[in-house]
């Protein structure tokens, strides 16, 4: 088991900068999400963790070991670098067993057949492939395929796993199946993980941290629950949770009242300090909540007339079952609040909302 870090790394592609200046640190047995849209730099910075690709600029160390590091010309290849990866698109060895697909890394490594024999025996049993270690890779199905490309990953005992969206490739159900597995497998062996992937929901259930990445940028690391509740900016912000975050133009008073135009809403004390010393008022800015965090008036527990209420009319309810999302306007001002199944708003009708503002975000303008 080994420490992960990245200091100052970047890589060019000629002149697209696909990773800059990426500082992360991944403690010993941590389960760390590299999360962000396609294209943003996730597999790279897995490709250079791995020894795949080179850093342009940068240091990496995996453990002790100082594995990149361009200003030395230090380089040490994948091999080397007692690190796993699973890919997306698990290539399996099609006229291997699995048992010898699993057994593969470790005959390339010269390990005794009876040792071989023991590990691959402990990996079947812990993947519930034990039934299966006879068959070809055609004769299964897609998740077990993808768990023995875990089994041939987890057999070689590596220091590191290195993981990149192999979730992907799976069906809807059989993924939140997998994705609860994984989690628990991670805890069971305790092995460092870094794990790609753009699926936000795979982050937050299975991430004891989350890296937020755009644009080749790393924007916020942190806990799920400190991601969601503290985003560091507007990207962040909009792209963890789910319809996402609404965000408004507004304009916030001397007096501690973040102004739509349509309708008012008071600051809470100790927010409106920190809006102060941030240096907002006065200023437009855009203020951001969460459509969960907006109530129906009637089901609201706390509701102040003028202070965390408004008047809004229904335009559009989508009805998921469980919950329904309801598009609200406010003269230009649109924005969506998830409303519970036994709602009974309508379609044109003009309702009172409450928000909470214990949840609410400002964001600078620019
Ligand atoms: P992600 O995994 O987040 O989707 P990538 O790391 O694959 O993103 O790509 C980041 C950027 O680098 C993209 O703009 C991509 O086109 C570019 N890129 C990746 N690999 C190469 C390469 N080998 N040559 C040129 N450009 C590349
Ligand atoms: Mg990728």
């Amino acid at each position: 088991m080994a420490e992960v870090k990245l200091i100052g790394v970047w890589k060019k592609f000629e002149d697209v900068v696909a990773v800059r200046d990426i500082n992360l640190e991944v403690r010993d047995g941590e389960f760390v999400i590299l999360l962000g849209p396609s294209g943003c730099g996730k597999t790279t910075t897995l490709r250079m963790i791995s020894g795949l690709e080179e850093p342009t600029k940068g240091k990496i160390y995996i453990g002790e070991k100082l594995v990149a590091d361009s200003e030395k010309g230090i380089f040490i290849p994948p091999k080397d670098r007692d690190i796993a990866m699973v890919f997306q698109s698990y290539a399996l060895y099609p006229h291997m067993t699995v048992y010898d697909n699993i057994a593969f890394p470790l005959k390339l490594r010269k390990i005794p057949k009876q040792e071989i024999d023991e590990r691959v025996r402990e990996v079947a049993e812990m993947l519930g492939l034990t039934e299966l270690l006879k068959r070809k890779p055609r004769e299964l199905s897609g998740g077990q395929r993808q768990r023995v490309a875990l089994g041939r990953a987890i057999v070689r005992r590596p220091q590191v796993f290195l993981m990149d969206e192999p979730l992907s490739n799976l069906d809807a159900k059989l993924r939140v199946r997998m994705r609860a597995e994984l989690k628990k497998l991670q805890r069971q062996l305790g092995v460092t993980t870094i794990y790609v992937t753009h699926d936000q929901v795979e982050a937050m259930t299975m991430g004891d941290k989350i890296a937020v990445m755009n644009n080749g940028a790393l924007h916020q690391v942190g806990t799920p629950t400190e991601i969601y509740n503290k985003p560091a900016n507007m990207f962040v912000a909009g792209f963890i949770g789910s319809p996402p975050m609404n965000f408004l133009e507004a304009t916030v008073s001397e007096d501690g009242f973040v102004d739509f135009g349509a309708f008012r809403l008071k600051l809470l004390d100790d927010m409106f300090e920190l809006i102060q010393e941030e240096g907002y008022v006065g200023k437009s800015v855009i203020f951001g909540i969460r459509p969960e965090d907006i109530y129906d008036a009637l089901f609201a527990q706390v509701k102040v007339p003028g202070e965390n209420m408004a008047k809004v009319f229904v335009d559009i309810i989508e009805n998921l079952g469980g919950e329904k999302i309801v598009h609200l306007k406010a003269d230009d001002l649109m924005f969506i609040a998830k409303f519970p199944p036994e709602s009974l708003v309508k379609e044109g009708q003009e309702i009172d909302i409450v928000f909470d503002m214990k949840k609410i975000h400002i964001f600078d303008k620019t």
